[in-house]
């Protein structure tokens, strides 16, 4: 740190992402990525936007918002377009933490960072024993609220009914449900947009859209609350989203169907991996998500983690006593999902008959 950094920020802990390895031979399960590759059409229309690179790209992001407002039913002012998700979550509790936020104490790690960013008081509320979340206790919270659904990184999903309870026990406050893995089996609250002045959806390219490293993500909500995160992002980065991953993000839409396949195939993939990691012993939590959360009773998380990467198989440990069991494991393709099965098959064989 040098001397010069704003006092406010010496004390900010960054938030840190999973690991990107630059060399080849990794079996890569720890960032939530999809398997598969973006559907055709979706490099060229990137690469084709390329050439004008000259120009800035759209401010308005017309053209993304409207094909975003034509698949989901709803209008381009109810639609807020950002860099990743990341980016909607930043100027979500920019602008609708100025009462305090509150949280699952097992949620997105970005969560409390961003607090701590923006100097927000954050209350974080403990999952129940099994780690689903109880409704009643997100009621007259009356700051914003934030419950990613499915959860990560429990990959367990609340039904849309329980998050309109919420919805409706703080009417006062905003409700952010963070929809990044919704696509592989949970229920959207995108539906419900019409009906609350207080519900902001957040959605990503990155998981079920293949574009992780596109950066695109959008917000749903009122005009209203798009319009409050619009002045966050105009007075941030005007032209937060570049021209190719506007272009991309457009022909993306265009191919849903493929998307929508993978995404049944990747669910399946994970009931599967589910099953092969019950019958080795590890309890694993039934999940929603393009990923699985598991622990092994006779290992330690992180020693499965180190005996992993061993192997060169990278999953996600996070270094938190309550999860300190668990590894979080994305789906990949069903011959990834097997190297990671017989890989765990050694691992606790070894650990049982060191
Ligand atoms: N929300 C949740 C729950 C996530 O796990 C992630 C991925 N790290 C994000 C949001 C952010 O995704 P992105 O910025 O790539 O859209």
């Amino acid at each position: 740190m040098s001397r010069f950094l704003n006092a406010r920020y010496q004390p900010l802990q960054a938030y840190v992402p999973g690991e990107q390895p630059r060399d080849a031979g990794w079996v890569k399960l720890n960032t939530n990525e999809s398997p598969y590759a973006p559907a055709e059409g979706v490099v060229r229309a990137a690469a084709e936007a390329a050439a004008g690179l000259n120009l800035y790209s759209d401010p308005t992001c017309a053209l993304l918002r409207d094909a975003l407002a034509e698949r989901y039913g709803v209008k381009r002012e109810n639609i807020c377009a950002v860099n990743g998700s990341d980016e909607a979550l930043n100027f979500a509790f920019m602008a609708f933490g100025g009462r305090g936020a509150v949280f699952p104490d097992i949620t997105y790690g970005f969560y409390p960072v961003f607090c701590q960013l923006h100097g927000i008081p954050f209350r974080e509320i403990p999952l129940k024993a099994d780690f689903s979340i109880d409704p009643a206790e997100y009621f007259g919270v009356n700051g914003l609220v934030v419950i990613a659904n499915p959860n990560a990184p429990t990959g367990m999903a609340l039904p849309v009914a329980e998050i309109e309870r919420i919805l409706r026990g703080n009417p006062d406050g905003v409700v952010l449900v963070d929809e990044a893995y919704v696509d592989f089996g949970g229920e959207s609250c995108m539906p419900l947009v019409e009906k609350y002045e207080n519900l902001l959806v957040v959605r990503t390219f990155s998981k079920s859209r293949s574009l992780a490293g596109a950066r695109l993500g959008f917000a749903v909500g009122q005009k209203a609350l798009i319009d409050d995160l619009e002045k966050l992002r105009y007075s941030t980065n005007p032209y937060n989203i570049n021209s190719m991953t506007l272009a991309a993000g457009r022909a993306a839409l265009m191919q849903d169907d493929y998307y929508m396949e993978n995404c049944a195939k990747i669910a399946a993939t994970r009931e599967a991996t589910r099953d092969a990691l019950t019958a080795l012993g590890f309890d694993v939590l039934p999940s929603q998500g393009n990923f699985l959360f598991a622990a092994h009773g006779c290992m330690p998380g992180e020693a499965v983690n180190q005996a992993l990467r061993k192997r060169r198989v990278l999953v996600r440990h996070f270094a938190k006593e309550r999860i300190a069991g668990y590894n979080r494991i994305t789906i990949g393709t069903p011959q990834q999902m097997r190297t990671l099965v017989e890989a765990l098959r050694d691992i606790v064989s070894e650990g049982e008959n060191p």
